[in-house]
């Protein structure tokens, strides 16, 4: 478990905030323990296909704005692109690339047939009317509906998009396809071909990997002081349903600062706050701090369930957990990463702990295809077997590589990309 590979040359250690480096360091970690030449690398690292777009919009005011976006697609070899779309003003292609790749990992680590993609739109929703928003939204899926299909990219929610978004998503869509085509996103209302549970799905994911590790690990939840950083789908949720198994959550924030109560917060009163509020501020039963302070907070499981680049070379040396198990996407850098192993703390990396999101998205793609809705029950037990037995899958594999679970996941992911690549050979 040495991270004597942290060379000073590696871009990664150099440029430590950029997401697809970081990325590139877990890959490359992995495939260096797999044995894959340059070749397969270079196929499997890069994306398959990159789709900028600007977009005129009318604003409300009747002035023209023009928007920028992308539509990154990383890989197709295990089945059409999977992955969200955000909407936010610090959007950029590395970022989006790494995302996309992450995608592709994620849906091969818990073995859903899909490869990955990711698009993202600069804006920020937070000065936008529904209005603007629902044009934008317009906007940006004619401009990269060509590369768009049920068959071949199936966009999702991701930060600051929801329900609603992808309702829109699904009408353009459908209007210009001239048919109503349901499986061409998930994360949709349930009145027009969402999955039940898919809402609480990233969040449950994140849940059954907490107890999954903490089993490993041998600790118990009623012993477990939790800190979630973020409070939207996944932080929210994911403190709901791990207060509900017994955790004790002593710490959660939002964008303006954080709560913290040492006793354990009352959660359903935190987030029916957060619903009649807006924000965490004014929450009478806690402490209330700035969000910097959050992370130095004492706990035994931290919950990165807001943004990229949290844990990092600045605090990594000193957060206080023994497990951290990661709701959002890249939220270690890959220096930190190292750190986090040197020191033994246990991290479940995001490509496996935040797989319920997009596994339960694969319910409701088969369930649109289909035209057959399952039950809420049937959706989280097969949502609870697969983030099991893929948990079992990426700890029997870091056993055998003595490696952290993060360069396990990647291992396992890799590997079954790579398994499709050498069965279907080149098609040029
Ligand atoms: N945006 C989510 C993620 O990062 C969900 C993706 C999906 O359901 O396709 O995993």
């Amino acid at each position: 478990m040495s991270s004597g590979h942290a060379l000073a040359t590696d871009p990664a250690m150099q440029d430590e905030f950029n997401p697809f480096l970081s990325m590139a360091r877990g890959f490359n970690t992995a495939a260096d323990h797999l044995g894959l030449d340059e070749g397969i690398r270079d196929v499997l690292q890069q994306p398959d296909r990159e789709l900028k777009v600007t977009m005129p919009v009318r604003m409300d005011d009747g002035t023209v704005k023009v928007f920028t976006g992308y539509r990154i697609q990383h890989n197709t070899l295990r089945g059409p692109c999977k992955g969200g779309i955000r909407f936010a003003p610090d959007v950029n292609p590395d970022e989006v690339r790494a995302l996309s790749a992450w995608m592709t990992w994620k849906c091969s680590v818990v073995n859903i047939p899909f490869g990955g993609g990711k698009g993202g739109v600069i804006c920020d929703p937070r000065t936008m009317s529904t209005g603007e928003l629902e044009r934008l939204t317009r906007a940006y899926t004619i401009a990269i509906m060509d590369i768009l299909g049920p068959d071949r990219d199936v966009p999702a929610p991701d930060m600051n998009t929801g329900e609603q978004t992808m309702a829109w998503i699904m009408d353009t869509y459908s209007m210009h396809a001239r048919s109503t085509t349901t499986a061409i996103v998930t994360g949709k209302p349930l009145s027009i071909g969402g999955s039940l549970g898919r809402r609480e799905a990233t969040g449950r994911g994140v849940m059954i990997s907490a107890n999954e590790a903490l089993k490993m690990i041998g600790m118990r939840p009623e012993n477990t002081r939790v800190v979630v950083q973020g409070s939207g789908n996944v932080g929210g949720i994911g403190a709901q349903l791990l207060h509900q198994e017994g955790y004790r959550i002593v710490s959660i924030s939002d964008m303006y600062g954080c709560i913290h109560n040492t006793h354990g917060l009352d959660v359903p009163a935190v987030l029916l706050h957060l619903r009649e509020n807006g924000r965490l501020d004014g929450f009478r039963e806690a402490e209330h701090l700035p969000n910097t302070e959050q992370l130095d907070l004492d706990c035994d499981l931290l919950v990165p369930a807001a943004t990229e680049n949290q844990i990092t070379s600045k605090n990594a040396n000193t957060i206080k957990p023994k497990l951290i198990v990661e709701g959002a996407n890249g939220p270690t850098t890959a220096v930190a990463s190292d750190i986090l192993t040197d020191r033994g703390i246990v991290v479940v990396p995001d490509i496996l702990a935040n797989a319920g999101g997009v596994t339960v998205s694969y319910f409701e793609w088969v369930q649109d295809r289909m035209g057959y809705f399952w039950t809420e029950e049937i959706v989280n037990s097969r949502l609870e077997q697969i983030m099991v037995q893929s948990f079992a899958e990426v700890s029997t594999t870091a056993k055998k590589y003595d490696v952290c679970l993060r360069t396990a996941a990647y291992i396992v992911a890799i590997d079954r990309v790579a398994t499709v690549y050498r069965m279907r050979g080149l098609f040029s």
